[in-house]
């Protein structure tokens, strides 16, 4: 288990379902790639970069108050906190997502895919979005999304 994300109660997910997710809702090739790293935690934060002397400390791109973890950059960092609220108000008025729904760390992290496929494909797409952020070293922040999706063919999001 040492090496897959934490978060919720690990026992009751579906590993067999979550590594099929990403295919069964979208056929780019980077964002199933991506969430296989993240999965993995083959995503390099700076806390690895540090130790391999690629970067001068371990602090988190975006808040730089706590390390940077993969769960703290994803997930409970104050910025990416941010952006997924911003994110379901989105969803919500696009009517994407249904009016009640909650930002667990199983949503949040792709722990627990929907019935619903475009659901669990923009999940997956904002996650890669605050990955892109870090990435450019810039905040993720939600009035970028839209345009950062329109780069995408949100067709292929099977639903
Ligand atoms: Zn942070």
């Amino acid at each position: 288990m040492g090496r897959r994300v934490h978060a919720g109660k690990p026992r009751n997910i579906d590993w067999k379902t979550v590594y099929q997710a990403p295919f069964l809702c979208t056929k780019i090739t980077k964002l199933i790639a991506f969430q296989f790293k993240l999965l993995h935690r083959r995503l390099a934060t700076n806390i690895s970069l540090t130790k391999v002397n690629l970067k001068d400390n371990e602090q988190c791109t975006f808040c730089q108050n706590d390390r940077e973890t993969l769960i703290h950059l994803v997930w409970t960092c104050d910025v990416s906190s941010l952006f997924w609220q911003g994110f379901k108000q989105w969803g919500i008025n696009r009517e994407e997502f249904p009016n009640i729904i909650n930002l667990t760390p199983c949503l949040i992290l792709g722990l627990k895919p929907n019935k619903n496929k475009s659901i669990d494909f923009y999940f997956l797409i904002a996650r890669f979005f605050i990955w892109t952020c870090k990435m450019r070293n810039i905040s993720p922040k939600i009035e970028n999304f839209s345009p950062f999706l329109s780069r995408y063919d949100t067709t292929y999001a099977i639903s």
